[in-house]
């Protein structure tokens, strides 16, 4: 693939609390683009420095970011990724859509004849679903020409352009809603004060961004992109939110992470408040913390990927057991380490089953997993001594 990337210029401080010390947790991204991703040390927001201008990356968006993004396609009920041209397509992306639209109702708090505002709204397809199931009135931005046409076709103000240059008027919204877009922009914390001051007193924020906790795919080949320049956390989007003058409602840790936050009463004049550890739900989560789950992640990723190219090997579950001595994100590492074991009691590889069970059940893993796979190991015949051993 033709990889014409805007040049890194930029070495950037953290977004969240505005250190420029942190880790280095991957060099690369989708496509083996050259992405450096720093997790800070301050407070562990995972962001990419050093980074192309906001100029060069917006001409990136216009010039060559559908070449390179182009074929990627939206992920269906069956999560195989259907692309645009491929049979199913139209349907899949009506259902993503539509999923959408669910989430938007479900989470936000839009009555009928609410205001929604959508950034980044595309074709239009989740406000017009909004408008259809809740009789919601709906006003997009989006910055791609054909697509804002697209969204005005079906009958939906939008004005095209980025959210930095829209002038809203006299105008202001019940609800404003951005789907997989906070995760692109170079000044989130501004664009999170420019929000506010479009929603009315109390009105209600939802973001869905990617969720560093849950990556997908393979770290640095699939989950860390050119265009993804901070990946948020449970931890540290709320933190986010609330410098922006926002009461954070709900926080869901799916493998999306949604944000739900209302206008709080501060005075914008006090805006942002000033980043302090206090903002943080789960300080303990810090750099450290992430970095090693992190790479405890690309090891298993790559441990799967092998298991499935080449088939089990005694070498293979031995380099499964030294990854899981490490913490890990608990929902993937019960998703790896239970796929594993089916396949190795589905090959009658039990003796190595049994040592990928024993060593769960003896990490630095919460209790509650470590007893669930204390009982499995008990299942697939683990010795007594064995099953002492693991505490
Ligand atoms: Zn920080």
């Amino acid at each position: 693939m033709d990889l014409e990337v805007p040049d890194a210029t930029e070495d950037v401080s953290c977004p969240l609390c505005g250190a420029t010390a942190g880790s280095v947790v991957g060099s690369r991204g989708r496509f083996d683009m050259p992405v450096r991703n720093l997790c800070c040390a301050g407070c562990a927001t995972v962001y990419i420095t050093p980074r192309p201008s906001a100029a060069a990356m917006s001409e990136y968006y216009r010039s060559t970011y559908r070449k390179h993004y182009g074929a990627v396609g939206y992920v269906g009920p069956d999560g195989k990724s259907v692309t645009p041209g491929e049979p199913g397509f139209e349907a899949t992306l009506l259902q993503w859509h539509s999923q959408q639209a669910d989430n938007a109702l479900t989470l936000g708090s839009a009555a009928a004849g609410a205001t929604v505002l959508e950034i980044g709204c595309r074709h239009g397809k989740t406000l017009a679903l909004m408008r259809e199931r809740r009789g919601i009135v709906p006003f997009g931005i989006e910055p791609g020409e054909s697509e804002a046409q697209q969204a005005r076709d079906a009958g939906i103000d939008c004005f095209t352009g980025a959210l930095e240059a829209f002038d809203p008027g006299e105008r202001r919204f019940d609800q404003v809603q951005w789907f997989h877009v906070l995760e692109h922009v170079h000044d989130p914390l501004g664009a999170l004060l420019k929000l506010r001051s479009l929603l009315k007193p109390g009105g209600t924020m939802l973001i869905e961004v990617p969720n560093v906790y849950q990556p997908y795919g393979l770290l640095e080949e699939n989950f860390f992109q050119n265009v993804h320049l901070v990946s948020y956390s449970p931890n540290t989007l709320p933190a986010l939110v609330k410098r922006a003058g926002f009461d954070v409602t709900r926080v869901v840790d799916a493998g999306s992470l949604f944000v739900v936050a209302r206008v709080s009463d501060a005075a914008a004049e006090q805006l942002p408040l000033p980043f302090a550890t206090k903002l943080l739900d789960a300080p303990e989560q810090d750099a450290d913390w992430v970095a090693v789950r992190l790479q405890s992640y690309a090891n298993l990723t790559k441990l799967q990927y092998l298991l499935q190219q080449r088939g089990s090997s005694p070498e293979l579950t031995a380099a499964l057991v030294r990854t899981v001595a490490l913490p890990s994100f608990v929902t993937h590492l019960v998703e790896t380490c239970a796929s594993f074991v089916e396949q190795l009691v589905a090959r009658g590889q039990l003796d190595q089953a049994v040592a990928v069970t024993l060593a769960v059940a003896s990490g630095p893993h919460p209790t509650e997993l470590r007893q669930e796979f204390r009982i499995f190991a008990e299942r697939l015949g683990a010795p007594p001594e064995a099953l002492a051993a693991t505490g």
